[in-house]
């Protein structure tokens, strides 16, 4: 599924293909401290189809409980986070944040992971698979 979107401030503008299916709602603290919110939400680039059409992307470089590091991409004008994936080019999951894309509304969660540090107040999601801890 083609997509696309842009930061709060409009610096940054995206396009790219997505799977809908790999919408995936994350409660790592990680996530908590980066959205400033109580969970992030990301969808799957296909092949790293993100293609940066505007602007200019800054970078974070975190790295995970499994210790892999991964590159944040964000607006350094308005702080919008724009996407995470695996430094250096190396291949892993590329999450793109489901709510700078357009699309948004028709992307429908699909699994949550890291649910054991999940805010114990959130109970309205559902989604068919639910990982409660990072595979050490
Ligand atoms: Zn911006
Ligand atoms: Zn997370």
């Amino acid at each position: 599924m083609i997509v696309d979107g842009k930061c709060l401030c409009g610096q940054i503008q995206f396009e790219a293909d997505i799977d809908p299916q790999s919408a995936t709602i994350c409660h790592c603290t990680d996530c908590q401290i980066n959205s400033g919110t109580a969970f992030g939400y990301v969808v799957g680039a296909v092949n790293n189809s993100f293609n940066l059409l505007k602007g200019e992307l800054s970078f974070y470089i975190k790295t995970a409980d499994s210790g892999a590091k991964r590159e944040l991409a964000f607006c350094g004008k308005c702080g919008t986070r724009i996407y995470a994936k695996p430094e250096n080019g190396k291949s892993g999951f590329f999450g793109l944040r489901v709510g700078t894309i357009r699309q948004r509304r028709s992307l429908h969660p699909k699994r949550q992971a890291w649910k054991k540090s999940c805010l114990d107040w959130v109970e309205f999601i559902k989604t068919d698979q639910i990982f409660e801890t990072q595979p050490k």
